[in-house]
């Protein structure tokens, strides 16, 4: 919802929105000579690393059940290297969320009959055109066909059994997205954040489509009070992080949140807060602040200027 005092606090117009695949290009994605990267973490468990979130892959006498899917670009190779890990057909595909480089995938692996499982909201929003502003640019992620979408969804949590794991699917509220799902394998002790967790710099929060800083903590600390000191954490993008880590990242994030919570409960404008450099300390470690301050304080300015 837009409101006249969101109007008062100026902010730069969401640039042009470009094509999902004008998008992938402008990232310098090549789907040919990309290549699947493999981790082992034991329990028939595997991350893929390729082109977009990273994919966690079960294998075992189940069958094939993944976390993410990428892009349908990548599906071929992805499928080519579970094969290569001893799976099959991939029998269930959940979505972290419904961006297009998470839960692309399913407009191949719906068709080709792998059961699709996704929170109720990613699925509301696979069903219609969405624009994913992350600042520097913006996409057009349009409505996927009714074979991409989800066909099994759930509210606050869901549990599979499956290849000797009990398998925990967590939401806590809006975060990245209002469609978030943290996947969390028990026996493993293996965790799924999607972008929530994102382990390459500042998180994105998707603020034009209800995400927000303070879900997006409140997410994190929900899912740390679920795991334990030796989980390994497999964010959206990057390095797989230890659970000490990903702690660190969530206080970071809180004291961060609060320095801009005071200034835009003060009634700062944007341009005022960049100039303030709140996060000079913690640049370092998670680089370039611009996309994230931008979205940090859209989603803010709806706190305390509804
Ligand atoms: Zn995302």
């Amino acid at each position: 919802m837009i409101s006249s005092g969101v109007q008062a606090h100026s902010a730069p117009n969401a640039p042009k929105a470009m094509t999902v695949p004008e998008g992938m290009a402008a990232f310098g994605w090549d789907f040919d000579s990309a290549d699947v990267k493999v981790q082992e973490l034991g329990d028939g468990l595997f991350v893929l690393f390729g082109l977009g979130g990273n994919i966690v892959a079960s294998i075992g006498p189940d069958g094939t059940f993944i976390v993410d899917d990428q892009s349908e670009g990548m599906i071929p190779k992805v499928v080519e290297t579970i094969g290569d890990l001893g799976g099959d057909d991939v029998d269930f595909a959940v979505t972290t969320h419904w961006h297009f480089d998470h839960a692309e995938g399913n407009l191949a692996l719906g068709p080709a009959g792998t059961w699709l499982v996704a929170h109720e909201n990613s699925r509301e929003m696979m069903k219609e055109n969405h624009v994913v502003n992350m600042v520097g640019l913006a996409v057009l992620q349009e409505a996927y066909p009714e074979s991409a979408w989800p066909d099994i969804t759930f509210d606050s949590s869901m549990r599979f059994h499956i290849n000797g794991q009990t398998v925990d699917l967590m939401h806590f509220g809006p975060a990245h997205t209002t469609g978030d799902t943290a996947v969390y394998f028990r026996e493993a002790n293996v965790l799924h954040m999607g972008d929530v967790f994102n382990n390459t710099g500042y998180p994105f929060i998707d603020a034009d489509n209800g995400g927000t800083l303070d879900g997006l903590i409140a997410f994190c600390e929900g899912v740390l009070t679920a795991i334990n000191e030796d989980t390994i954490v497999v964010p959206g993008h990057g390095s797989t992080a230890s659970t000490a880590e990903f702690a660190r990242y969530t206080r970071d994030l809180a004291t961060i949140r609060d320095r801009l919570t005071e200034q835009v409960s003060n009634g700062l404008d944007l341009d005022e807060i960049i100039a303030a450099k709140l996060t000079s300390d913690f640049d370092e470690t998670y680089g370039d602040n611009t996309m994230f301050i931008n979205r940090a304080v859209k989603s803010l300015t709806y706190r305390y200027h509804p």
